[in-house]
């Protein structure tokens, strides 16, 4: 599909396929067959994937399998879900990030943002707790001058205020966005994307069904989450980069255009916010 769009326009650059912008092809459901996953993404016509840091812990074996395929990228960053683990003081954490990130682009991995990083309403860690643990991402972000993947759920307030406060300069991702355009509009005002994936294939997301389709298309950027957020369709069966597709077509019906159209948009977009 985007092999003729991009003879048509004579730019190589739009020729990549589809990115995924979030996917934890680390991940222990990926164990038994990640390379035969790649494959039928490849086939599929995903291009390249961005894995997010979740755990201290994960950033060494995230980092050895980006070094391995050169269409993987990484990141490093803590997780909500994984705070109630984190073996060092929050105080620590903004040099931890600087330290990670600096040894990785020195031996040459593909590191491209902090994160994910963020606030999650819905976990038993208390907010106060979580806050301490993003807030020195946010800052490591703003010193490396790296984006930012934002996980926030039922947050938007608290993550705003974030924002706000600490205004990283790169900008950055509100991964798996769900919520009303004026909130779309509020993040993107700031230099945050909106990371697009699975909700939207879900005729009672309608509310962001909504705003995935008025927003302007600059501020959108594709993402399976896999293996979580299945398809509508495709409950309790691990989500994988290869059903991006599915995302890339329904929000092209969502927004009255074409998939060529989406395709080329968000992969250009997601390539501007992390410099690929
Ligand atoms: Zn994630």
């Amino acid at each position: 599909m985007s092999a003729s769009n991009g003879q048509l326009h004579g730019c190589q650059m739009i020729d990549d396929g589809l990115i995924d912008s979030h996917c934890h092809l680390d991940f222990d459901a990926f164990a038994a067959d990640r390379d035969a996953v790649w494959q039928r993404s490849r086939a599929a016509g995903v291009s390249s994937v961005i894995i997010p840091g979740v755990s201290i812990r994960q950033w060494r074996t995230l980092f050895a399998l980006v070094r391995n395929n050169p269409d993987w990228y990484g990141a490093v960053g803590v997780h909500p879900w994984w705070v109630k683990d984190l073996a060092i003081a929050p105080t620590q954490l903004q040099q931890a990030v600087i330290e990670r990130v600096d040894a990785e682009m020195r031996s040459g991995s593909r590191c491209v943002a902090v994160g994910e990083c963020g606030l999650d309403a819905l976990i038993k860690t208390p907010m106060d707790r979580q806050l301490a643990v993003f807030r020195p991402q946010l800052a490591a972000a703003c010193d490396l001058e790296l984006p930012l993947i934002v996980h926030g759920v039922k947050a938007h307030s608290e993550v705003l205020r974030a924002l706000k406060q600490f205004r990283p300069r790169c900008g950055g991702v509100i991964h798996a966005f769900a919520g009303s355009e004026e909130i779309a509009r509020e993040y993107w005002n700031l230099g945050f994307y909106l990371g697009i994936g699975g909700t939207i294939t879900y005729p009672r997301a309608a509310k962001t069904r909504r705003t995935v389709a008025a927003v302007p298309a600059e501020s959108l950027i594709l993402e399976s989450d896999a293996p979580d957020m299945p398809h509508a369709g495709r409950q309790g069966e691990r989500n994988s980069p290869e059903y991006l597709p599915n995302i890339a077509l329904t929000l092209a019906e969502l927004r009255g255009t074409t998939v060529e159209d989406v395709t080329q948009t968000t992969a250009s977009n997601t390539r501007q916010l992390f410099d690929l």
